[in-house]
């Protein structure tokens, strides 16, 4: 689906209907009609799709090597399509942690930035699968300084209702985060709007490591956290032990 546009560039977004929840995203240049792909899941979905649309796909980027996220590459490649991007104004960051050599995206002079598995809505990706949260923690900060609250963010899976129940499970006071969740109901979560940095800031665990409750919370459920002093990076890391257990 069309999920945004620019003067020059439409993002479309798709779902891939698997238990990953995955996100591909195709970048359109409204003019030329030439595309680059990110993240392809299904490369013969988005090759049809091109043609139904008569887009030619140019190029295809991902933000990390898991399979989730380079599945599609063989058959884009297969039928032509480059590892790279003649996109311009598309710019990429290291933003290390999930895996350590993920980058994010972002379309320069738009709000629009592409986080792969470094940002979800409401919540982060795990490192499991040759990351580290510490790694991540100091990449967080650094989004802080990159994005701005306008920012919108295009994450690579729809975990948002777990997301958003975790920040509930750790906040449970947050307004807003209940709110968000309430509107869930009902509503195919997959096809809703990207948040924007401020929304994130506001319900997103991660980002919140400030917050009394959520510090007491986090204290009481991993109580080895509970005697001495407690940095932020603790936190994250305690957080994010909990979310991969929740
Ligand atoms: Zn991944």
């Amino acid at each position: 689906m069309l999920i945004a546009h620019t003067p020059q560039v439409q993002i479309w977004r798709f779902y891939a209907h698997n238990s990953l929840r995955n996100y591909t995203y195709v970048l359109l240049e409204t003019a030329a009609r030439t595309a680059t792909v990110l993240d392809p899941w299904d490369g013969e979905d988005l090759l049809t799709w091109a043609e139904q649309e008569k887009v030619k796909l140019t190029g295809v980027l991902n933000t990390h090597g898991h399979h989730d996220h380079i599945r599609g590459n063989e058959a884009l490649l297969k039928a032509g399509v480059a590892l790279k991007t003649s996109l311009p104004i598309l710019s990429a960051h290291p933003v290390p942690g999930h895996t350590m050599d993920h980058v994010a995206f972002r379309l320069l002079g738009t709000p629009h930035f592409f986080t792969g598995d470094t940002l979800f809505q409401a919540g982060v990706g795990n490192c499991k699968n040759g990351g580290d949260p510490g790694v991540l923690y100091h990449t967080v900060q650094e989004l802080g300084r990159l994005l701005t609250d306008e920012s919108v963010l295009h994450v690579g899976h729809d975990y948002l209702a777990k997301n958003l129940s975790f920040a509930l499970h750790v906040e449970p006071s947050n307004l807003v985060a209940q709110a968000r969740l309430k509107e869930l109901a009902g509503q195919v979560s997959y096809e809703l709007p990207p948040h924007t940095w401020a929304m994130e800031k506001q319900l997103n665990p991660f980002l919140r490591l400030s917050q009394t409750e959520l510090q007491q919370r986090v204290r009481e459920l991993k109580p080895d956290l509970a005697s001495g002093p407690t940095s932020d990076e603790m936190l994250f890391r305690a957080l994010r032990s909990l979310r991969d257990n929740f």
